[in-house]
């Protein structure tokens, strides 16, 4: 870059706009450093503009809407200064100094440090009625919607380990939970798979894939295909779970930044928000294979944004 474009360096850049990257952006402008957002225009505020009520966030006694909770968010990093832009980053050069960012309108901006909080996408099923009962018994998180279905009879979907996890969280509530898997074994961890198959509220419909998730203004049953015998019959539940995974959204810096093997997630060095690239931090579920919460995000954001302090110290 050109010298005479320097006053032009902002001292971080913060891409994403979820909890994590909200929370950077409060503590990273309150720190005096002026950070510029880029939420994207597709999906700012992040997974919990999909939400319903969040009830396990603190602070909201009687729970927030998702969507209201972030706008809370972006009012808090705007009142403190942060320029939130809704913009798309479409490249990065994460290993030039200073760091140049690109956005889908072709305008480059430059950093001395960013933070990358581009969260993960969960895996969906692709099925009539998965996206219109979305938050109506469609879910993703039984941490965090497990609750609404006291005494209810709720399906998972998926045979790994997360979704082990998912069903036994759910038995606390459910009056029983019914495990979707296309296979005849299970792909979790012996260990889960030991426990779920010894729970005696779950079961475990083999060989089988849902083709259809009905109900009015509810999930009320789901279209369950054998996938030995083509025989499909109805199951009556009021949630389903859908746990096959998700996908860290690091599209923008696989090639540049270390990626774990296992889960996708881009690594950092813990108990920082490091990554590989000096100036360049990560928070939220983009690292995070395991928590994925609002709150779990948040924390991360924080730490990205006292991370990009130090080292902007360190680094005059
Ligand atoms: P996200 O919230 O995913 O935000 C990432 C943002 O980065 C998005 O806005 C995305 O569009 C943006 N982005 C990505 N790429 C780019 C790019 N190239 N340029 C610009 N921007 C980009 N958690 C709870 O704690 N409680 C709940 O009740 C709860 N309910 C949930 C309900 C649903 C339906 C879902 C899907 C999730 C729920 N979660 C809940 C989980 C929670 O939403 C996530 O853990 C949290 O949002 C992760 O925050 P994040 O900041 O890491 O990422």
């Amino acid at each position: 870059m050109a010298d005479n474009l320097t006053s032009d360096v902002h001292d971080v850049v913060i891409i994403g706009s979820g909890p994590a990257g909200y929370t950077a952006a409060i503590y990273a402008s309150r720190a005096n450093l002026e950070p510029v957002m880029f939420t994207s225009s597709v999906q700012a505020g992040g997974e919990l503009m999909n939400t319903t009520d969040v009830e396990n966030f603190p602070g909201f006694p009687d729970g927030i809407m998702g969507p209201e909770l972030m706008g809370h968010l972006e009012a808090q990093a705007r009142k403190f200064g942060t320029d939130v832009q809704y913009e798309d980053v479409v490249e990065v050069d994460l290993q030039a100094e200073p760091k140049r960012i690109t956005l889908a309108n072709g305008s480059k901006h430059y950093a001395r440090s960013v933070i990358i909080a581009t969260g993960s996408q969960y895996r969906e099923l692709g099925l009539p009625g998965e996206s219109a009962l979305t938050g109506k018994g469609v879910s993703w998180c039984a941490t965090c919607d497990g609750f609404f279905f006291r005494d209810q009879p709720l399906a998972v979907v998926g045979g790994g380990d997360s979704a082990m996890e998912e069903a036994l969280f759910l038995t606390k509530f459910a009056s029983q939970v019914f495990v979707i898997h296309r296979r005849d074994e299970l792909r979790a961890s012996q260990i889960m798979a030991d426990r779920a198959l010894a729970n005696e509220k779950i079961s475990f419909i083999w060989d089988s894939a849902v083709e259809a998730i009905k109900g009015q203004d509810k999930v009320e049953s789901l279209d369950i295909r054998n996938l030995k015998t083509g025989e499909v019959n109805t199951l009556d539940v009021n949630g389903v779970f859908i746990a096959i995974g998700s996908d860290p959204r690091t599209d923008l810096v696989k090639d540049a930044l270390d990626i774990d093997a296992t889960d996708g997630t881009i690594k950092v060095q813990e108990p920082s928000t490091a990554t590989n690239i000096p100036g360049v931090f990560a928070a939220g579920d983009v690292v995070d294979g395991k928590y994925r919460q609002a709150i779990t995000a948040a924390g991360m954001g924080a730490k990205a944004a006292i991370d990009v302090e130090d080292y902007l110290a360190a680094n005059p």
